[in-house]
């Protein structure tokens, strides 16, 4: 007998329906060997040697594995076909002990019969290149995570960390905050001229004055605006020119893991997190292909039968003439994917809607669209512009254009709608007149850049070269569990008080750890790794020296003071010391200079201190005011600011009472 085995219980259930008698699927539920957790587990001094463990939640299942492949003729290791997957095999070949067994390694983009048959007939041995790739991003994440967040909790708040890409992550989110709050609003007006032809209204918006083209800040203010109004009064107004333009809009590649989680987020407002789980449901029960990938590719069997699917669908005005090829931008070509495609197209999703769990059926209705979509003609627009000309008093001619856009043919957008601006225009001729309805000025100014959501970061990310499909998902989880990003009730991100602290401090202080172009060009190495081009232990030994050299200066260098203390005019209700601003993970605090003896402490906003509630005197000193205070079991109570002088205390809010005593 042969045992298979995989990384999750789903993909091994849905292998061994495909697998006859002799074989034997089991899962070794994710990763069994990984760095020690409790200490760095890299020897700094031994080439970065990594001191793998057995972990502790997989030793049960490691023993079972090891028995069952005592007991079978040979190990056949089926984990996911990418760096994380082909590490996962490794490890298991070393945590069984299967060196001197015959194993052999099978990879494969989806799991159906056909693919899982065909993977079977081309093992092949474990690619070290991949594994090595793997192991470099879990070294370098290793040194960076167990070396700077000691540091960060030394010299500002225990708790905290810092991570290398998820650092550069949250400073994109703080220098969006900061161009927000320091962006000035611009004023700016356009002319618009409301036209009716027959019972058709349609506007016009000014171009052109005399030979000048207007910009966007021609016209500046409102005066300047109703100048250009007042002296359009009583014009005539003709039509001088009408261009009418095919415009045709292609379909969008097929799915990459980034593209997805944008789409699924601004689609279902699903996070990246929770695309990623249900994608990999749908992959581990066959419905899609594999769903970590940066590639367009797509295979001509999935595009013979998507041309089959369309013809039957749509009809034959919806088949191309030739399949439509999409060029991979992704450098990496040893992990020459697939992109995110049904691994059935003919698989509609309205057959599978009480097999799917509603989102998984948002989710691979999605896939399927746009997979679709992708052998689909082009959808065809007609777009006019029709330039309407004026003569004002002042003898200067004004020219409005007015702009229409008509789809002919819906193409691709047949099966995967998407947002188009139509509007329409009432028949044109040349020289015609027309009627003016409305003449008037608009104010407008101009907007900040829009902050960012995870689709949006995740973009970002990509752009910058940051990250791969593995990371996107775990760094939009990170920043916020660090809770140094958090979702606005719009779902936009905010860094917060200790976001931007640690945030500023590194940039400050680890400039590389946060630079984008050198976590760029990292992500580039690890690229070269996987490729065979690098040996890994350069990579980290190039990034390790320099890294610890300046962790070593800045720890002598830096005090907490400097960093995290900002002091203030107050006093302490208590002891009448200095009162400081402190750093906690969870944000800013009120501390007294008197620690430990002394152990006051409040809230920074007033809201929270119950400052702007207006609570009023004390009753019992008259000279303290009240406030809102919070037990050590954390239930809220009202006291004295003299406290411990005056011990008037109370459970209820005391202006809440006061009323109830009126009635
Ligand atoms: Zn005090
Ligand atoms: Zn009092």
């Amino acid at each position: 007998m042969k045992l298979v085995i995989v990384e999750s219980p789903t993909k091994a259930k849905t292998i061994s329906q495909f697998l006859g008698s002799g074989f034997k699927v089991e899962s070794s539920y994710g990763h069994v060997r990984d760095l020690p957790e409790k200490k760095l587990g890299v020897d700094t001094e031994k080439n970065f040697e990594p001191q793998y463990v057995i972990l502790p939640k997989a030793k049960k299942r490691v023993a079972e594995l090891k028995s069952a492949a005592k007991k079978s003729e040979k190990v056949i290791l089926a984990t996911d076909t990418d760096r994380e997957g082909e590490a996962i095999s490794w490890h298991l070949i070393n945590a069984l002990g299967l060196e001197k067994k015959p194993y052999e390694r099978i990879v494969f983009h989806e799991i159906t019969k056909s693919a899982i048959e065909a993977a079977l007939a081309a093992p092949r041995e474990i690619d070290m290149r991949l594994v090595d790739a793997q192991q470099a991003r879990r070294i370098l994440d290793r040194l960076v995570g167990y070396k700077l967040s000691p540091f960060l909790w030394k010299k500002v708040a225990r708790g905290l960390s810092a991570g290398r890409v998820q650092s550069v992550a949250v400073r994109l989110v703080v220098e969006r905050e900061r161009e927000v709050l320091s962006f000035k609003p611009e004023e700016f007006h356009t002319i618009l001229a409301k036209f009716l032809k027959n019972t058709f209204e349609f506007s016009a918006q000014l171009i052109k004055i005399g030979k000048d083209k207007l910009e966007k800040f021609s016209i500046m203010t409102d005066a300047e605006a109703q100048k250009i109004v007042a002296d359009l009064k009583n014009s005539d107004w003709n039509v001088e020119s009408i261009i009418k333009k095919e415009m045709r809009r292609q379909p969008l590649a097929p799915f990459t893991t980034s593209t997805l989680q944008q789409t699924a987020f601004s689609k279902f407002g699903f996070g990246a997190k929770q695309t990623m789980v249900i994608a990999q449901q749908l992959y581990e029960t066959g419905f899609i292909t594999y769903m970590r990938t940066d590639s367009f590719n797509l295979s001509g069997e999935s595009i013979a039968a998507a041309f089959k699917e369309i013809e039957k669908i749509f009809g034959k005005k919806y088949l191309l003439a030739n399949p439509r090829i999409f060029k991979t931008k992704s450098k990496s070509a040893q992990e020459a994917h697939e992109a995110v495609r049904p691994t059935e197209p003919d698989r509609n999703p309205d057959s599978l809607k009480d097999k799917l769990t509603p989102q998984q059926f948002k989710l691979y209705d999605l896939i399927w669209r746009r997979f679709l979509a992708t052998q689909m003609p082009t959808a065809i627009f007609e777009a006019t512009a029709a330039d309407i000309s004026t003569e004002g008093k002042s003898k200067e001619n004004y020219i409005f254009r007015a702009t229409g856009n008509v789809l002919k043919f819906d193409g691709f957008l047949k099966v995967y709608p998407m947002k188009t601006a139509e509007t329409e225009l009432p028949e044109l001729l040349e020289n015609e007149e027309l009627k003016l309805k409305e003449l008037k000025s608009e104010q407008h100014f101009t907007e900040p850049p829009a902050r960012y959501n995870e689709a949006s970061l995740i973009k970002a990310l990509e752009e910058h070269g940051i990250g791969r499909p593995s990371t996107y998902a775990p760094t939009m989880a990170t920043i916020q569990a660090r809770r140094y990003v958090l979702k606005d009730e719009q779902k936009r991100l905010r860094p917060t008080d200790i976001g931007i602290l640690v945030n500023d401090l590194l940039v400050k202080h680890f400039p590389k750890v946060v630079d984008i172009e050198f976590t760029a060009r990292m992500e580039e190495d690890l690229d070269d790794i996987a490729d065979g081009k690098k040996k890994w232990q350069p990579v980290i030994k190039e990034f390790w020296v320099p890294f610890k050299e300046n962790l070593d200066k800045k720890s002598e260098e830096l005090s907490k003071e400097k960093i995290a203390i900002e002091k203030t005019e107050l006093k302490c209700p208590l002891c009448e010391k200095d009162l400081i601003i402190r750093m906690s993970r969870y944000g800013k605090f009120y501390a007294c200079t008197g620690f430990p003896a002394c152990k006051y402490t409040a809230p920074l906003d007033p809201k929270e201190r119950g400052e702007q509630e207006e609570l009023g005197p004390c009753s019992k000193c008259e000279t303290g005011r009240i406030v809102r205070r919070r037990t050590k079991k954390g239930r809220t109570f009202w006291g004295c600011s003299n406290w411990p002088k005056c011990d008037w205390a109370s459970w209820q809010n005391p202006v809440v009472k006061k009323e109830n005593q009126k009635e």
